[in-house]
């Protein structure tokens, strides 16, 4: 199963990204918090969700579960 990161940081709509291992927009480790290996992206934006309050799939790794802030 893929390991999902979620960022720290908001983008700048307000949300926490969050991303597999190794996307290539996946902030540098320390900017970001390891939420462990989910089967799908939804379970992992349901666990960063604990953590941050507007968390959102990430549009080019977790695009499944990303929601357009639209
Ligand atoms: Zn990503």
């Amino acid at each position: 199963m893929p390991r999902y990161y979620v960022n720290n940081e908001t983008t700048y709509s307000g949300d926490h990204i969050v991303h597999v291992e190794g996307c290539e927009h996946m902030p540098p480790k320390g900017k970001c918090t390891c939420l462990g290996d989910y089967s799908n992206c939804f379970d992992a934006v349901r666990e960063a969700g604990k953590l941050f309050p507007r968390p959102n799939g990430c549009p080019h790794c977790a695009r499944l579960s990303h929601v357009d802030a639209d």
